[in-house]
């Protein structure tokens, strides 16, 4: 049986894909969503923590999973897309918990560019996981280096929105609230707009 890692953010993507595998596959899943305590941006990971909370329970209804939240406290904002600082808490958990993929909540589109960092971004993380395999793998027994990969149901975000249905209102996806609402300016924001708009 496929053991696997979801990286959840309570987003719109990651949340989608995760109820696409409880629905669709009879895999061994463990939610992972890392509570980055970023000084500075408190207000987002509330909200987004508040996402977690509802949609843990509403998903758990199609069947029950696994949620960890490691908790991290940061002094400095961290860009996300800092590979090397995920795989240092994804792999771990992955050793720990028997799980040979790690799934990425990746959004597809059809420009060239963004498919390209995507490979890039696993390349990456698969070099990292081997490195942090071979290191860490002998002293604390961890069995194999797991693999980031793609979800199977990798899709546009239009679909993902179609996939969750009501789960949708419940997902945190602004990156810099204000007063406990969506921006609507930054860059998570204007994709959502896109892509309601479009339908
Ligand atoms: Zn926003």
């Amino acid at each position: 049986m496929k053991r696997l890692m979801i990286l959840w953010s309570g987003g719109i993507d990651s949340t989608a894909i995760l109820k696409m595998y409880l629905e669709r596959t009879d895999y061994v899943v463990c939610a992972v969503n890392l509570n980055l305590q970023i000084r500075g941006a408190l207000h987002r990971v509330n909200k987004e923590q508040e996402s977690i909370e509802i949609l843990y329970d509403k998903l758990k209804e199609i069947r029950d999973f696994k949620l960890l939240r490691p908790k991290v406290e940061f002094e400095h904002p961290i860009n996300m897309s800092d590979v090397m600082f995920i795989a240092n808490l994804a792999n771990p958990i992955a050793a720990i918990g028997n799980m040979t993929e790690i799934i990425l909540g990746f959004v597809k589109y059809d420009n060239p560019k963004t498919l390209a960092y995507h490979d890039s971004v696993l390349k990456t993380l698969n070099n990292i996981s081997r490195e942090l395999y071979e290191f860490h793998g002998p002293v604390k027994n961890w069995k194999f280096a797991p693999s980031y990969v793609l979800p199977e149901f990798y899709n546009y975000k239009e679909e993902y929105i179609k996939e969750l249905g009501d789960l949708y209102q419940y997902t945190w996806s602004c990156r810099v609230p204000r007063n406990g609402n969506p921006c609507g300016h930054c860059a998570t924001c204007i994709e959502i707009k896109q892509a309601t708009t479009q339908n």
